[in-house]
Formats: C-alpha cells, structure tokens, sequence
C-alpha cells in the first residue's frame, strides 16, 4: 500500500467573508488517490487530484492563525476551504501531503475561486470581487 498521511486538524468552510463555519475535532488524509477531510457535522470532504488546483499555506499575523486552503474546482463545494493543525507548520503540511502522494493535478478554472463568476479570457484578476490568482503563488512570467 502507497504511503498514506493523517492529522487531526481544525476546518475552516465557507463562502470567505464574516460568516464562516469551523469545525474542530477534524481529521485529514491524503493518499496517492484522494486527499479527505471529515469532521462532525460537516461530514466527509474528498477531493481526488483532478479535483484540487493547488494547496497553499496562508499565515494571518495579528491573531497567529496559520494553515492550508486548498484551491479546488469542485462546483458542489464551498469555496473557502482550509485546515489547520496547531502544531504543524502550513508548509509542512503540504509536504507531508505531497510526500504521501497527493499532487494536484487540476487546471485552473476559468471561473472565480472566491465568488463563482466567470472570468474574462485570460485574466488573472476576477473584475467582480477582486480576487486573484496570482495571491501567494509564483507568478510565471
Ligand atoms: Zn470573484
């Protein structure tokens, strides 16, 4: 059997804005095949790599909250997706992630990750809520 990844974590969803649900008591696991997160309440979260466009560790200073959101393409998802384990680094996460096989393989959407609406051709940059992708990633050119 491949290798596999598990912690206990803390789930950040929703829609982004004021209005969040976390769900404590969470647990992740990423495998070559799927990348799951569960708690109560909220139920069971699968993203297979097609599903996910790229992990990304974000750190929010004044309050020390740190973590991964996961970027995804899943319609039927919210789009604010992220968990946190107190005691590991964001990074470290991901790289235990990509360690037990879980690369994400998804292309980027032509559709705004935070708010939905489709993009302008070839735009970075979403002319409805100012969302970009190029937040916290490498830019290519
Ligand atoms: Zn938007």
């Amino acid at each position: 059997m491949a290798n596999e990844f598990y912690c206990p974590v803390k789930i950040v969803y929703g829609q982004g804005g004021p209005i969040r649900a976390i769900y404590r008591f969470g647990e992740l696991t990423a495998n070559a095949e799927i990348l799951c997160l569960q708690a109560p309440i909220l139920g069971k979260l699968a993203f297979y790599p097609s599903d996910v466009v790229s992990l990304q560790a974000f750190v929010i200073i004044p309050v020390l909250s740190w973590g991964v959101t996961i970027n995804h393409v899943k319609t039927d998802y919210r789009r604010i997706i992220r968990f946190t384990n107190a005691f590991m680094k964001p990074q470290n996460l991901i790289q235990k992630i990509t360690e037990a096989g879980f690369i994400p393989s998804a292309l980027r959407t032509d559709n705004c990750l935070a708010c939905g609406r489709p993009l302008l051709e070839g735009a970075d940059k979403c002319s409805s809520c100012g969302w970009t992708y190029r937040v916290g990633e490498k830019t290519h050119n």
